[in-house]
């Protein structure tokens, strides 16, 4: 339930941007990390509701998902989370926790001006 607060921001911050070049949002995109504690689905649930009405409505949500990453201790190498393992597949070394897949924002805003 936690997405209602930031659906919101987005959306404030959205119409902001249209306000500010007196246009209409057609488009926001999000990126998404797995581990950033927010769902996707559940955003696009509240947008399509938080959205009527606004400067964003009938705007199209995009939400790019992001991947966990561990970091390996050897070789330095990036690679994909496996559940129940923090093996390196490169070198067989020890991966640490990155803040890949934390993320979460706005990465671009499409608007139709006038
Ligand atoms: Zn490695």
């Amino acid at each position: 339930m936690h997405e209602y607060p930031v659906t919101l921001e987005i959306v404030r911050m959205a119409e902001k941007t249209a306000r500010e070049k007196g246009g209409i949002v057609k488009a926001i995109h999000l990126v998404v990390g797995e581990d950033s504690g927010f769902i996707g689905e559940s955003i696009q649930m509240y947008f399509d509701v938080i959205s009527e009405g606004t400067l964003c409505e009938g705007a199209l949500l995009t939400i790019q998902d992001v991947k966990p990453k561990m970091k390996c201790d050897r070789c330095g190498c990036l690679f994909e989370r496996k559940k129940f393992s923090f093996t390196c597949p490169y070198c067989g070394g020890d991966g640490s926790p990155t803040d890949i897949g934390k993320e979460f924002y706005i990465e671009s805003v499409d608007l139709e001006v006038d």
